[in-house]
């Protein structure tokens, strides 16, 4: 058999997945894009396809599927395309793949998720949400198929590396005082607050350190992204969500902390580009080259931190209050806050109306134990409903 690794990149059109595909193509000796998938972006995909060849692709419908398999035909490549969930699944959980991006962003990333780690594959886990909505079912499902879990997120990647070695392979996290996760503050940090108001999608998504996908850099800069962080630690390092501390480090260069009990704070240090965890976790426990710049402390010359602003930031309590609270109320919390973001884009509601409707489905919902998957999609489900009656009704 060949010693190339065969990779499922879900999401691959995305920030994420083009960071993946950067890395892969830099160790084609190493590794070999096994599935691209994507959704919207059909000429990325298609382009994606006809630069790394993969023998599968997939889209959501038959027929865009069918399209893209013609002009891939047209070319002279054989990769099959697929369509839907069922396919994302296939592709996930296909016998020749070695390990699966889970790049995919929201809910939706959550059953292709599910599937690569039911058939046990090796998982570079990007898609936060889906173990923020599963959390319980989904380490139980890790530790039943043996899958390797190993966080692409910037700041799990640094806690991930402060850990013992033998960590990803079952061994307990002993010693851990505190988990101090790093957070940049996003592009409102310093913003007056009654500015807040008024932002527009434009600033939201100007996030002053990283480059990223539109979700994600809207999530920054209400910091639910770090709420969303904050329950996802709690799931992957099995501490208590009073264990995990929010730092305010404007620079990005410190990705995130481990404090033991003797007094050892250690940290993963680095440039602000995702190539870094890609690389760290594809090639885990080995270090491979990703095409990140060394780090220049002397130009970096100072790291300053600051306590979080909850009042600024009402996302960051709504989702400490989600993480204490259990059950599905993470669920319902990622659902509410996935509407409200696309209510944003959509020009909807204001960047300050964010937070308020998330807080108003909590709290008409009652929280329930997440103990399937059923009980969870059915979270989800009614929490977008009681978003949606939130926005028709203002
Ligand atoms: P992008 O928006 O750039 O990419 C999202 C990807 O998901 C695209 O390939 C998109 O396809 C695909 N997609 C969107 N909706 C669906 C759907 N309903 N079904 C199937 N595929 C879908 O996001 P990012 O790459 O920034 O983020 C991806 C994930 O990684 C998120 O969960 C994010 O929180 C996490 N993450 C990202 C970081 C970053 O630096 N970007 C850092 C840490 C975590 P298409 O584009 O074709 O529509
Ligand atoms: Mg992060």
């Amino acid at each position: 058999m060949s010693s190339v690794q065969q990779i499922t990149v879900l999401g691959a059109t995305g920030s994420i997945g083009l960071s993946t595909l950067d890395v892969i193509a830099r160790h084609p000796e190493r590794y070999r894009a096994f599935a691209l998938t994507g959704f919207s972006r059909t000429e990325e995909l298609y382009a994606l396809c006809c630069k790394h060849k993969p023998s599968y692709a997939v889209l959501p419908d038959a027929a865009s599927a069918q399209a893209l398999e013609r002009r891939l035909r047209e070319q002279g490549l054989t990769t099959e395309v697929l369509h839907g969930e069922a396919g994302l699944c296939a592709v996930a959980s296909h016998a020749d793949v070695h390990a699966v991006m889970a790049a995919i962003v929201g809910a939706a990333g959550l059953p292709p998720t599910l599937a690569a780690v039911e058939a046990g594959k090796k998982i570079l886990l990007a898609n936060k949400e889906a173990l923020v909505m599963s959390g319980a079912l989904f380490m139980q499902a890790v530790k039943k198929s043996g899958s390797v879990l190993l966080p692409i997120d910037s700041e799990h990647n640094a806690i991930f590396q402060c850990l013992p070695v033998d960590y990803a392979r079952g061994m307990a996290a002993v010693g851990v005082r505190r988990i101090l996760l790093t957070a940049s503050g996003g592009p409102f940090r310093q913003l007056p607050v009654d500015e807040l108001e008024n932002v527009s999608l434009a600033q939201a998504c100007a996030h002053p350190n990283w480059s990223m996908g539109r979700k994600i850099s809207i999530d920054s800069a209400s910091m639910m992204n770090k709420g969303l962080e904050l329950i996802e630690a709690c799931w992957l390092f099995d501490v208590a969500p009073a264990q995990v501390e929010v730092v305010v480090h404007p620079q990005s260069v410190i990705h995130s902390l481990v404090d033991y009990v003797d007094g050892s704070v250690l940290a993963q240090l680095g440039n602000p580009d995702m190539r870094t965890p890609i690389a760290n976790a594809l090639a885990w426990p080995e270090r491979i080259e990703s095409g990140v710049a060394p780090l220049d402390l002397f130009t970096i010359a100072r790291l300053d931190f600051q306590a979080p602003d909850e009042v600024r930031f009402p996302c960051l309590r709504l989702a400490r209050e989600a993480a204490q609270a259990g059950g599905t109320a993470p669920a319902m919390l990622n659902a509410a806050n996935e509407v409200a973001v696309g209510a944003f884009i959509e020009g909807h509601i204001r960047f300050t109306q964010i937070p308020a409707m998330i807080e108003s489905v909590l709290q008409a919902e009652p929280v329930r134990a997440a103990d399937s998957l059923d009980a969870v999609f059915s979270a989800d489900r009614r929490a977008r409903e009681l978003a949606g009656h939130w926005l028709s009704r203002r």
